[in-house]
């Protein structure tokens, strides 16, 4: 039997590798549902060579173009937000790959996991912003959530067939991005070009700036506290410019287990779709001769203060990740565009996070409510 996937979001980053993967297994799996915002073109392509069950464009005004393209075939076509969610609802799939990016990527989420379906999480903004709630209906409905993201991937490996061992705490690695060594003053003049330059990774851009501000190793932290049940002060991070190591667990008895492996989502993604399994593959493989050094330093968070306040989100909980995660979405798609500085953003977020209502116990409304709020509130004062 294969197992049946639905990537929502198919045309991004981890959308396109999660098909090489389903593409390099035909005997393995099959892809059941595909979804994109904008891509019109990429998701036709993608449903003419998978052949799903069903489409959803996101964006209303391209669906004619979806409907006209697969017209000969028997896939279904849905168009705008709500049939995401009514695709995530129907039993056709087993295992779902959260792959949109940030906040909108939340209620399908919790849809599959509603369902009982097992969701392969590269989706990170879901659980920053309501991880108690997530893992809370992953537990009820026995529907199990695979971390795609690589250190949470890497810190999953090291924890199979630990279930009874305490954690003392995880250590989230970091390339520390473009700007690693940087200083404010250099940072203040950087531009949208150089910043989605990033050493190690080819990403979608709003990751690949959160990487350089060092926000994306914030919402990891928060990420890796509910995904492994940790307190806040057991999870740490630390710069590793190589990215080799993708992420460290220290157990009680002192013991650390890392896994290591070249920096390629490809192998994340296999192992979430295979898991528990191993399945062979001709990805690269690491040479331990080259490089010959890992290094590691502590990050430098008066520099890079997005990692400041998401360790104090982290901290106070609450609506305060999810705040906080909304004014970044805002700050990034505003530095994106031009139309503030790099570490601008960070003062976006800061005011968001002094300004909204804290509440210590929201509900799923609650994080909405928090969430429309934050990014109203920071695109008023970038003058969006
Ligand atoms: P991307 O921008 O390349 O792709 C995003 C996908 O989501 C696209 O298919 C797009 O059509 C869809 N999408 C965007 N906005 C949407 C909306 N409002 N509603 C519905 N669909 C929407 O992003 P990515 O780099 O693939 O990242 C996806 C997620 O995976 C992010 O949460 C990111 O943090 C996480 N992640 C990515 C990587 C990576 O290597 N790219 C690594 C770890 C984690
Ligand atoms: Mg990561």
């Amino acid at each position: 039997m294969k197992k049946r996937i639905a990537i929502f979001g198919s045309t991004g980053s981890i959308g396109t590798q999660v098909l090489e993967v389903i593409a390099a297994h035909p005997e393995l799996f099959s892809a059941e549902i595909l979804t994109a915002q904008h891509n019109d073109e990429l998701l036709i392509a993608q449903a003419l060579q998978f052949n799903p069950n069903i489409v959803v464009i996101g964006d209303e005004k391209r669906y004619a173009a979806v409907k006209q393209a697969l017209s000969a075939t028997p896939i279904k076509v849905f168009a705008g937000e709500a049939a995401l969610s009514e695709a995530a609802a129907i039993d056709c799939y087993d295992m779902m790959v959260a792959a949109i990016v940030g906040f909108a990527g939340l209620r399908p989420t919790l849809i599959a996991l509603s369902e009982g379906k097992s969701v392969g999480l590269a989706n990170k903004e879901t659980l920053v912003v309501a991880g108690d709630i997530v893992m809370q209906k992953s537990v009820e409905k026995r529907a199990p959530i695979i971390p795609i993201d690589s250190e949470h991937s890497a810190i999953f490996q090291c924890l199979v067939g630990e279930t009874r061992n305490k954690i003392e705490k995880v250590i989230l690695t970091a390339s520390g991005g473009p700007f690693l060594g940087k200083k404010p003053n250099f940072l203040l003049n950087v531009k949208r070009d150089h910043a989605l330059q990033h050493p190690n990774w080819r990403m979608g851009a709003k990751i690949t700036i959160d990487s350089a501000t060092l926000m994306n190793k914030g919402l990891e932290m928060i990420e890796a506290r509910w995904l492994f049940n940790l307190q806040p002060d057991q999870v740490q991070t630390l710069i590793h410019p190589q990215s080799i190591i993708h992420s460290v667990v220290q157990f009680e008895d002192g013991s650390i287990k890392a896994q290591m492996g070249l920096p390629d989502m490809k192998l994340p993604i296999q192992y979430a779709l295979t898991f528990p399994n191993r399945v062979k593959n001709d990805f690269p493989r690491y040479d331990f001769r080259k490089p010959s050094q890992l290094n590691f330093e502590d990050p430098d968070i008066k520099t890079f203060r997005n990692l400041a306040l998401a360790t104090e989100a982290l901290n106070r909980g609450g609506n305060l990740p999810c705040i906080m995660n909304a004014a970044n979405e805002i700050a990034v798609f505003a530095f994106l565009r031009n139309r503030i500085g790099f570490l601008d953003m960070t003062d976006v977020i800061e005011a968001a996070m002094e300004k909204l209502p804290f509440i210590e116990k929201p509900s799923l409304s609650d994080y909405y409510e928090s969430d429309g709020e934050a990014r109203n509130f920071a695109a008023s004062i970038i003058k969006l």
